[in-house]
């Protein structure tokens, strides 16, 4: 039994997955440093050990196991009204975009929204007949604090791409995305290219596209379902619109490498802004803290929600009745043993 198997006290659950060493590592004679306690969910690196609700290593099929056990009750939570998010940290090359499988060289199959994907559409397949669904899907990106839109085709990043300026982030003559929340507490993206996707092969596309057009930072692809029980094939659709309908977002988030989060301060206090800092890896830290800690909750402690776009835009979706995990990214290899420590800390402040 997890301490935390009670369900609705625990809304952030954490998982690490550590990648195995890979061809430069090797070639450099890297040491593998991180290693798993048999039979438990716990890290050890050196003399630290921590322990997470689960954690996956290179054997056995990892990517099946933790979307089993990580995603897969999310999924199931959309159908009944709840949000969820899931985040991939850890400093870059630890894995992320491989555990989030956005991206299409690494035959993205084996990642976590390719199999969202399927199991959204094989089970909106057997109830089909009874429900009618409507799924809506988003691509941004955030890069110093300004919301870049990945699936609109007009995206001044492309054309930047094209012509090999990829930093810059603005995009003259569109107004910028706008994060809003409305009266009741919902946040939506204003401005952003919403499309409705009725296959998986629409769906699909989405995300190919939207990769082509990533530069860097963190990334959020955002499905947003709404389901209307009892709507059958001859029913009249728009009376029902209305009242009869559930709605529900999961946001996938590939996160910036976390090496630009630059700390000060010591476990459990608030991380200290220095240089080139990234400040929604920080405001996403402080935010999951405060949720993670229960007395915190129960004095009703400020969760720091607008400190950054990232965790502004997650508000609905982080905390309350919404369901998180964070899977900790981190490389094995003793030349990255300092980011990994770091990154397994970040993650244990996150329970
Ligand atoms: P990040 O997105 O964190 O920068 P990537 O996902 O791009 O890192 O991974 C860095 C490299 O490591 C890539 O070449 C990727 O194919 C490889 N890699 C990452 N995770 C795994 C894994 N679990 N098994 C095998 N190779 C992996
Ligand atoms: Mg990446």
């Amino acid at each position: 039994m997890e301490a935390n198997s009670s369900g609705e006290d625990c809304c952030v659950k954490v998982a690490v997955h550590i990648r195995p060493l890979i061809g430069d590592e090797r070639l450099q004679g890297c040491k593998d440093c991180v290693s798993i306690v048999p039979g438990k969910p716990q890290v050890q690196i050196g003399t630290h050990s921590f322990t997470f609700d689960h954690v996956y290593g290179s054997t056995g099929s990892p990517s099946t196991e933790m979307y089993d056990e990580c995603v897969s009750p999310l999924v199931d939570g959309l159908f009944q009204g709840y949000n969820a998010t899931v985040l991939a940290y850890g400093q870059t090359g630890s894995g992320k975009t491989y555990t989030m499988g956005t991206s299409l060289k690494d035959g993205c199959h084996s990642g976590i929204i390719p199999k969202v994907m399927d199991s959204l559409f094989s089970k909106i397949d057997t109830l089909k007949h009874e429900i009618e669904f409507q799924l809506h899907v988003s691509f941004i990106e955030i890069h110093k604090e300004e919301v870049r839109d990945l699936l609109d085709p007009d995206s001044a990043s492309k054309q930047e791409l094209a012509n090999g300026h990829a930093g810059k982030v603005t995009s003259p003559g569109k107004p910028p995305i706008q994060i809003r929340e409305t009266s009741n507490g919902v946040i939506t993206l204003a401005g952003s290219t919403e499309c409705s996707v009725k296959t998986l092969k629409e769906m699909a596309d989405c995300l190919e596209q939207g990769s082509l057009s990533r530069a860097t930072g963190s990334t959020n692809m955002n499905n947003q379902s709404r389901l209307h029980p009892g709507v059958s094939g001859d029913g009249n659709l728009n009376d029902c619109m209305t009242e009869d309908y559930l709605s529900a977002k999961l946001h996938l988030v590939d996160l910036a490498g976390s090496e630009r989060a630059k700390r000060t301060g010591s476990d459990g206090l608030r991380f200290k802004e220095g240089v080139h800092i990234n400040k929604g890896l920080l405001a996403l830290g402080n935010v999951i803290s405060a949720l993670g800690d229960e007395k915190k909750r129960k004095e009703g402690v400020h969760v720091p929600y607008r400190d950054s776009k990232l965790t502004r835009l997650l508000q609905d979706s982080l905390g309350g009745n919404s369901r998180t995990v964070m899977i900790a990214c981190v490389s094995p290899a003793d030349i990255n043993a300092e980011e990994t420590l770091n990154t397994l800390k970040y993650a244990n402040r996150a329970r």
